[in-house]
């Protein structure tokens, strides 16, 4: 699985094979429209602004570029909340009630059901709730040959690391790191992690020689954050936009 780094800080995305987004962050929107056409697919982990924040765009952008829907997967509270605040008719129309010129509608809502695995094309999809401030799930994606688990944006937690472990071929970690360790009280309070918490999140996969990438990093705590990670010698890549992960 080839995994491109849209958007690592401020506004997150992912794209996975040239097919499914990985959050809906702005950066998803601005793809040229051959790469926009290819996406099917969008899973989100939870309602945020950082991580919704392209859909309206990408929604609009796909309009007459591709027949086919696009997907807005979560888990049912996610995407609820997506759908009754953000593509409400007021802050932006319903695009699950615009048909596009081939006669579908341009968005479906699509509930995912949470620990378990869903099949999305030739993927295995499992959201895993994680420990936030709303409703958020990490997910477990696997194909037929590999497997990677995204945090989603938590706090410590425990049941997304026990089914990544039990996880045939699991190969790459991507933990979110919001603050620094400076500033783990506001990391507590608010449900994000740190250089420090990650690496007891990470020691939780029972795999030490997993590749980690840390994403997430509130840009004001990122310059910090750098200078922590570079304090622990056990690797990990803070990512940036534009990076490309090879899972296999
Ligand atoms: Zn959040
Ligand atoms: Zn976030």
């Amino acid at each position: 699985m080839k995994i491109e780094v849209l958007g690592a800080c401020a506004s997150v995305c992912f794209l996975l094979d040239g097919e499914i987004l990985i959050e809906g962050g702005i950066p998803g929107f601005i793809l040229c429209p051959e790469k926009l056409a290819g996406i099917r697919w969008v899973l989100i982990t939870h309602a945020h602004f950082d991580h919704i924040d392209g859909l309206p765009m990408l929604a609009e952008s796909l309009y007459g570029v591709s027949d086919r829907p696009l997907m807005i997967a979560g888990v049912a509270p996610v995407i609820d909340a997506i759908h009754t605040h953000l593509f409400n008719e007021v802050l932006w129309p319903d695009f699950s009630k615009i048909r596009n010129p081939a006669g579908h509608p341009t968005v479906v809502f699509h509930p995912l059901e949470e620990g378990r695995a869903n099949p999305i094309g030739r993927y295995r999809i499992t959201p895993i709730h994680v420990n936030h401030i709303v409703p958020t799930v990490g997910y477990l994606i696997e194909d037929g040959d590999s497997a990677f688990v995204i945090s989603g944006d938590t706090y410590a937690t425990d049941r997304i690391w026990q089914m990544a472990s039990k996880t045939p071929n699991l190969k790459a970690a991507l933990i979110e790191c919001t603050f620094s360790n400076q500033a783990k009280e506001l990391a507590e309070v608010s449900r994000h992690l740190t250089p420090e918490l990650v690496r007891a999140e990470f020691r939780k996969l029972l795999n030490p020689s997993l590749p980690l990438y840390l994403y997430h990093m509130k840009p004001n705590h990122l310059d910090r954050i750098r200078e922590e990670h570079a304090r622990y010698r056990d690797g990990g890549i803070l990512l940036e936009d534009g990076m490309t992960i090879v899972v296999s």
